[in-house]
């Protein structure tokens, strides 16, 4: 209880700043491309610059605002239906081959005792009564998950390209349904488990099917979003 009383005052204040920022941007109270004005902004929340500032650099470092020299903060953009498809058509051909090459190399001492930590993080986390934080927890999962299969592919070189693309980054505002995310459970433990059956080709397999399933389900996401948004625009 104590511990409460005991936290400087500016920190609570950051990260209640913080968090009434993130849900703005996740919820497009504050749309895609928006400018941030720091001294708007502190006005209207009655708060001093401090934890603003504070808490639009942890949004800057998670990739959901930007900052640009001269013009200040903005709500980093959604992709564009080009953008989407661009960036899976590049996971489809990076990412079934880290899984061959995970699958490859799983007999290899570096993976020993590995395969039951690729299963847990195969799992997606408990769909929450809250949207938004069962979003950002399962984007988090997801994120995980293929990380590590980029980094069993044993190639640097692969893991940091797949890396490079942020796709869990550009992807995690997209609403998704509960049932999806059971359905990216079932996928990932199929890939999972050819990687620790060091079965190459199933995995690959396993990679692509995932991906390609998954690109149906954030395009589904996407349309709803753009839906939503037109439908707001209509309303001002
Ligand atoms: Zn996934």
């Amino acid at each position: 209880m104590g511990e409460v009383q005991v936290l400087p005052r500016r920190q609570t204040l950051a990260d209640k700043t913080y968090d009434e920022l993130n849900s703005r941007i996740m919820q497009s109270v504050l749309p895609p491309g928006a400018k941030l004005s720091i001294d708007g902004l502190a006005r209207q929340m009655a708060i001093s610059q401090t934890p603003l500032r504070e808490a639009l650099a942890r949004l800057e470092a998670e990739g959901l605002v930007e900052r640009r020299p001269l013009s200040g903060y903005t709500v980093t953009a959604l992709l564009t239906t080009e953008e989407f498809n661009d960036l899976f058509d590049l996971r489809l051909l990076m990412e079934p081959l880290a899984a061959s090459r995970a699958a490859g190399r799983v007999g290899q001492a570096h993976m020993t005792g590995d395969g039951k930590a690729l299963r847990a993080l195969a799992r997606t986390p408990e769909y929450h009564s809250d949207a938004k934080l069962s979003q950002l927890a399962f984007t988090q999962a997801d994120a995980k998950f293929h990380a590590s299969v980029a980094q069993h592919s044993g190639s640097g070189v692969l893991a940091k390209a797949i890396r490079r693309l942020d796709a869990h980054l550009h992807l995690h505002r997209a609403y998704l349904t509960p049932e999806s995310i059971s359905e990216t459970e079932a996928e990932h433990l199929a890939v999972a488990e050819a990687i620790i059956a060091q079965q190459p080709l199933a995995a690959e397999a396993a990679m692509r099917r995932h991906l390609e399933l998954s690109r149906v389900r954030h395009a589904a996401a996407f349309t709803a979003d753009e839906q939503a948004d037109a439908k707001k625009q209509a309303k001002k």
